[in-house]
């Protein structure tokens, strides 16, 4: 398959190698020069200009940082200048009303289009184990299920147009509800004298059970290996996380739903970050109690 590629950075310079590995023909546009570079390096037919990368490709693929960037790639260089029949796929982390809205003008241009954010981070973008959530029509999602799976080692189709954002803000939402709670839990419990790693054995397995202590364990030297015990390098960044949250917050406002506890989660990332620690791992916030 002939395959546009727009946004080759952390995360998307891993799945258009992975594109090409899956012997597709991927065209492949990034405004930075490295980007291309590597892109270039993989197996990519490099383009400086988007509306020429989309000529006569059956996909378009797109990894960019914000929901501004995707409506302005989409409106001015994708619709109108790629295949009338081509499905289009954008896989950044986005507002739900910004999905929409985009995914809406691609249907009334007559592309069918979805929004599948990924659950993984540069690692499963490199490995191609991202999990896809995908949002869209049951047809929209038949054609770009192929072109995922070459990247992924889930796809999982979540609704309509939007369902994808949603589901992976609500994830990333709860995550950090859990990691926060798991912090609180195993501080306090040492501060009574439990030993962390004794703690750890009994929760792992009690009604405390949840993927950040049992998956994911923030303090060093306790439970399984994460990037507590490196550092906190790597894994997925605070600033990444409160971007998520901060979408999360936006849809929150937005459909009226109640969630103290999540707010209170995102206020606490906002002052974690905002103190430098944008770049570490987001189970690092244990540092904090
Ligand atoms: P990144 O900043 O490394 O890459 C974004 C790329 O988009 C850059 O290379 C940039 O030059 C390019 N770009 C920006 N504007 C452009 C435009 N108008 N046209 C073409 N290219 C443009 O970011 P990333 O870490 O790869 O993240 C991409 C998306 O994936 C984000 O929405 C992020 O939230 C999401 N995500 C990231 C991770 C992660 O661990 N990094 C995990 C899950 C989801």
């Amino acid at each position: 398959m002939k395959i546009a590629f727009i946004g080759l950075g952390n995360m998307g310079g891993g799945m258009a190698a992975n594109l090409v590995k899956a012997g597709h023909q991927v065209n492949a546009f990034d405004l930075a020069e490295p980007a291309r570079a590597a892109a270039k390096e993989a197996g990519c037919e490099v383009f400086h200009e988007l509306k020429e990368a989309v000529e006569g490709v059956e996909a378009v693929v797109s990894m960019l940082p914000n929901g501004g960037i995707v409506k302005a790639v989409y409106e001015n260089d994708v619709i109108g200048h790629a295949p009338a029949g081509a499905v289009l796929l954008d896989c950044s982390t986005i507002d739900v009303a910004t999905a929409k809205q985009v995914a809406s003008a691609a249907t009334k241009a007559g592309y069918e289009m979805v929004d599948a954010p990924v659950s993984g981070g540069i690692a499963a973008a490199n490995g191609g184990t991202l999990t896809f959530m995908v949002g869209g029509s049951a047809s929209a999602f038949s054609r770009a299920e192929p072109v995922l799976q070459a990247m992924g080692k889930a796809v999982i189709h979540a609704g309509d147009a939007g369902a994808g954002q949603t589901a992976k803000i609500c994830n990333n939402m709860l995550l950090a509800v859990h990691m926060i709670g798991t912090c609180e839990a195993m501080k306090m419990a040492e501060k009574l004298g439990l030993d962390p790693q004794t703690f750890y054995d009994i929760s792992s397995q009690s009604s405390g059970y949840n993927w950040s202590l049992n998956a994911y364990t923030p303090m060093p030297g306790v439970g399984v290996e994460s990037p507590a015990d490196n550092d906190y390098q790597g894994g997925f960044a605070t600033a990444l996380m409160l971007k998520d949250l901060r979408l999360a917050m936006e849809a929150a406002d937005g459909s009226d739903s109640a969630v103290p506890l999540s707010a209170r989660a995102a206020a606490l990332y906002e002052d974690y970050n905002g103190a430098g620690n944008g770049a570490l791992d987001f189970s690092s916030i244990i540092k904090t109690y």
